[in-house]
């Protein structure tokens, strides 16, 4: 069996576990047929051929499912973040094409985290995507860059368990969306003196508030260690991806993908097979929705 067909077979086996699910009609009896090496199932009720990859981000692609699973190993295994032009040098394909399959990758790892949900105790702070300090705090020319929200939920001790990076405005109709879709009581959403997080007390959810002097002194105080160790971690996953415009445009995907794989990373061995099973259910996002516009470079 070549490459491609184990691939095409753990596809199949992680997008349909209990066998053909006819992806029209939901009827699961059907016959199979090969044709030029690719495998095509055919619904016996409603006679819809489909293949495997039909309705998945692999469908149409230029990549080779071998290579697909490579991209997959490489952005989940990589300790940084890998940037499109190493994932081009990894499968020797253009650079339009390295560009996409990592953006269609953090897209899936974007919409897996979309719903995520933090309780308990919950630390929260501003931050700014772009310039020098990827992570870094208000003020200092931070008008031209993407803002977002930092949470991390942490143990009675202080330890991030999960966190949640919501791209959006520091106000206070914004924070209370946040906490409306992104916190689940019982919860204590801990920050500085930023004002527009009391916004949060309208929805259920208890607030403490620590006035730090912000800067510095907010990053090593002791309530706020959890949310700055994560954001040191999005530092350094981003580490020489400076793009302000591709942050501008694609902000949402950096930041998903740093969530998806800190929520994820005591859970190494399965991740890769878990970001397969996504991008199986994902919808095939074509050119168009992917590159909003021209391509960064
Ligand atoms: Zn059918």
């Amino acid at each position: 069996m070549g490459s491609h067909e184990r691939c095409e077979d753990a596809i199949g086996g992680w997008r349909w576990p209990e066998g053909f699910v006819c992806p029209r009609c939901q009827g699961s009896w059907h016959s199979e047929l090969r044709r030029q090496d690719r495998l095509y199932f055919q619904c016996g009720a409603c006679r819809y051929l489909c293949s495997v990859l039909s309705g998945t981000i692999f469908e149409s692609s230029k990549l080779a499912l071998p290579e697909w699973f490579l991209a997959m190993h490489l952005m989940t295994q990589a300790k940084n973040n890998i940037s499109a032009l190493e994932l081009k040098r990894h499968l020797d394909v253009s650079y339009p094409t390295a560009w996409l399959v990592k953006h269609k990758l953090m897209e899936v790892m974007f919409v897996r985290e979309e719903n995520r949900q933090l309780t308990g105790r919950i630390e929260a702070d501003d931050a700014y995507l772009g310039g020098e300090r990827p992570g870094g705090k208000r003020g200092r020319g931070s008008e031209n860059k993407v803002a977002f929200v930092a949470a991390a939920q942490t143990t009675e001790s202080g330890q991030a368990v999960f966190m949640c990076l919501s791209r959006r405005p520091f106000t206070k109709k914004s924070i209370q969306e946040f906490a409306e879709n992104s916190l689940a009581a019982p919860a204590t959403l801990v920050t500085d003196g930023l004002g527009c997080f009391t916004a949060a007390r309208g929805t259920g959810i208890q607030h403490e508030q620590y006035v730090t002097g912000g800067g510095l002194a907010s990053a090593k105080h002791p309530s706020f260690l959890a949310v700055n160790s994560a954001l040191g971690n999005l530092k350094t996953a981003l580490a020489g991806t400076h793009h302000a415009f591709a942050f501008e445009k694609y902000g949402h995907r950096y930041l998903g993908q740093v969530q998806y794989l800190f929520n994820r990373r005591f859970d190494l061995r399965s991740i890769l097979e878990r970001l397969a099973r996504a991008a199986c259910q994902a919808t095939p996002s074509p050119l168009h929705a992917i590159r909003a516009a021209e391509l960064p470079c």
